[in-house]
């Protein structure tokens, strides 16, 4: 999933993965069953009557909301995602401690790892004897580089040692110069080939390098002194520790300018670059890739994907340009930076005022025992989430799920059939990729094996470091293998679902399926309105502006005739000027281009729901009219649970880096913006032209 076609995550953003954003409370850190908020559950009096829902309906469905649920002071934005994403690191955490509590010899292969991984990073008095220590030796062989042409081995070192060097496109991740790992050819997806991504740089897009506006200058000026002070934590003298952080901002703006921009990133085709090693070698003669691939233990292969050709050419011209004593600082950083969440207090709290502080606006510092679920949910999901699955997500609720997403499915068919402006041609291509749509909801059917991989109770640093190592030489063994369509890219705690072209898979993992997104308690009208657009959401993806570019095997293939193409294209135009438009909480502009693929989704997604409940409740003898006990039609019920899992706040700091790097609209936008596009919408609530619900330029793409 994680392939450089920038996964197309319904909220991957939530997690920018600055380990320590999150939550506080004065309770005691451990009891996490305290910590564990109640989670929402619809209710439609939470509507605020002093609004029209035809004037602004996020602001009728969400006000309340808002103002009972401020944003923790550990938190960078809050909502029903933010709540059950503690809730499940809560759960999680209990059962953990269950497992920490139970005598070795009673341990499974699994639960030693689950419990010894635990015992390592909560134990602060070891991180904080051992962390700069442990590192200790990468240092000084970064400090005894001799020449420019070792630059290769030490990055093959830091790629094995840093959690996320083959996901470079994350901005949870970190890979020093560049990404390595594999990816289907574009061509052919049953082939796996290795793929180079841009990357190196640690702010979070290249906006924050490149733009010269007060915010982004700011941004940079706190940037240089955090890397400074994070170099004295290491031992390094403060004037040096100066010099060296400035060199790292000249470096990485330089990799910013080579690097292909987000919006371009979009389309599949300025990616599809396949190349032999002799053409990778020719595009930075200066970095020893043949020593790069013996040393990262890349299996042998012919063909590699070059994302962005651009940004290895200017890797060149920085080997010659800068100095080696500029390349050691820069090496230092990725290594301190890359695992700083995982050290003593002291590089921790630092790394929190920048990554979390600056960037997303975090006041303050997540507890420990937050920080530890989501570093171990990262290192080893699939143990952790065995015992999650086992207990939060029954078998009832896998078989409702399923037959939600089947009804969807059915749903997108009839829309596929009853479209105007496709041809009959295009249609029957997009039901042959419909068919060959793959849903896997909940967890995989086959848990990974960490066997290989040792974890032990002594030193957390380690752990991670060979857990680092672990996932990517995992990673870099699909290399040469035919493609698996089984493999899971998320944890199943995670509050997320995800869409993969080039599997042609949508992926709902068990986290997202609780309340307020999947009820049990609740009636159709409900869950439609929430799982069930998720799942609208990640069927919709397939046919986005990236994903119709992939056919039914999740090859790049063009399946439209030229004018549906072209009709296409018009229609995702509209939707992508609808949602472009300046912020003024945030200061920048959201980008309807960089937007585009979710926009579509939401739209479309909603279309899906809506019909597949339309479909079910007419099986019970219903209609979307029909009145519930608190006098709402099932259709307002709808509309109203549907902006309720939007409800939510953000830190300015947060908006400003979303809107910048982020596909994702803000949530106002994916209520608003959707529901004025729709007049079942307008019928629900008797809105009228004119209304600021009702747009007189409605734009509808599926
Ligand atoms: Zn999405």
């Amino acid at each position: 999933m994680r392939s450089l076609l920038l996964p197309i995550f319904l909220l991957s953003w939530l997690f920018p993965g600055f380990a320590h954003l999150g939550f506080t409370q004065t309770t005691p850190a451990q009891d996490s069953n305290k910590l564990a908020p109640q989670l929402d559950h619809f209710d439609p009096k939470n509507v605020d009557p002093s609004v029209d829902p035809c004037t602004d309906f996020y602001q009728y469905s969400c006000n309340r909301w808002i103002a009972d649920n401020p944003v923790p002071a550990d938190e960078v934005f809050w909502g029903s995602f933010g709540k059950l994403q503690l809730w499940n690191e809560a759960f999680v955490h209990q059962t953990v401690l269950v497992v920490a509590a139970k005598p070795a010899a009673e341990l499974t292969s699994v639960e030693q790892k689950v419990g010894d991984y635990w015992s390592a990073c909560t134990d602060e008095k070891q991180r904080n004897a051992t962390a700069l220590s442990s590192l200790r030796l990468q240092l000084q062989r970064i400090d005894a580089m001799h020449n420019k042409s070792e630059i290769a081995d030490v990055v093959a070192d830091l790629h094995r040692s840093v959690p996320g060097a083959w996901n470079p496109a994350d901005v949870e991740t970190n890979a020093a110069l560049f990404g390595f790992g594999a990816q289907p050819d574009f061509h052919d997806t049953t082939h796996v080939i290795a793929q180079f991504d841009q990357g190196g740089m640690e702010l979070p897009g290249r906006e924050f390098y490149l733009n010269d506006d007060a915010k982004s200058v700011e941004i940079r000026t706190k940037y240089v002194a955090h890397i400074a002070r994070m170099f004295e934590l290491s031992g390094i003298p403060a004037a040096q520790a100066k010099l060296d952080a400035a060199a790292i901002l000249t470096m990485e703006t330089k990799m910013a300018k080579a690097a292909m921009e987000i919006v371009k990133r979009r389309d599949p085709k300025n990616l599809d670059n396949e190349m032999s090693l002799d053409a990778v070698k020719k595009l930075a003669p200066s970095f020893d890739f043949s020593r790069y691939l013996q040393l990262v233990h890349a299996p042998a292969t012919t063909g590699f994907i070059v994302t962005s050709p651009d940004f290895f050419r200017g890797t060149e011209q920085l080997i010659q340009s800068e100095t080696l004593d500029h390349w050691k600082a820069y090496l230092k950083w990725q290594l301190l930076n890359g695992l700083a969440g995982s050290m003593s207090e002291d590089f921790v709290n630092e790394d929190f005022t920048f990554a979390a502080q600056t960037l997303f606006g975090a006041k303050q510092i997540q507890p420990l025992w937050r920080r530890c679920i989501q570093e171990e949910d990262r290192d080893i999901g699939q143990a952790l989430g065995q015992a999650y699955v086992a207990r939060a997500f029954p078998p009832e609720s896998k078989e409702r799920v399923q037959e939600m997403v089947n009804a969807l499915k059915i749903a997108l068919g009839q829309e596929i059939d009853s479209m105007d402006w496709m041809s009959p041609e295009t249609k029957k291509q997009a039901r042959v990729k419909l068919a060959g749509q793959v849903d896997k909801i909940g967890y995989p059917d086959h848990w990974r094996d960490y066997s290989a991989l040792e974890i032990r109770p002594d030193n957390h640093l380690a752990n991670v470091q060979r857990a680092a190592a672990f996932e990517l030489d995992r990673q870099l063994k699909r290399i040469g293998k035919p493609l698996d369509r089984t493999e899971w890219g998320m944890t199943p705690p995670t509050v997320n679902a995800y869409e993969d072209p080039q599997t042609n898979t949508i992926n709902f993992p068990a986290g997202i399926l609780q309340p307020p997104f999947f009820d049990p308690a609740k009636d159709d009208s409900v869950n439609y309105a929430a799982a069930g657009t998720v799942i609208g959401h990640e069927t919709i993806h397939g046919y986005d502006d990236q994903g119709r570019k992939f056919d039914e095997n999740g090859n790049l293939r063009g399946w439209w005739t030229t004018n549906d193409a072209k009709a296409y294209e018009e229609r995702g135009d509209c939707i992508a000027e609808e949602y472009t438009e300046f912020v003024p909480e945030a200061g920048v502009q959201q980008n309807g281009r960089l937007t585009q693929g979710e926009n579509t989704a939401d739209n479309g997604g909603i279309h899906l729901a809506l019909s597949a409940l339309n479909a079910d409740l007419k099986g019970k003898g219903q209609s979307l009219d029909t009145k519930g006990e608190d006098g709402l039609t099932a259709l307002q019920r709808f509309f109203l649970s549907y902006a309720n899992i939007w409800c939510s706040k953000l830190r300015p700091e947060m908006m400003r880096t979303v809107l910048l790097t982020n596909p994702h609209p803000l949530d106002k936008y994916r209520v608003n913006n959707v529901v004025s596009n729709m007049p079942e919408f307008a019928k629900a609530f008797g809105c009228h032209k004119g209304q600021a619900m009702v747009r007189e330029n409605a734009c509808r793409v599926w």
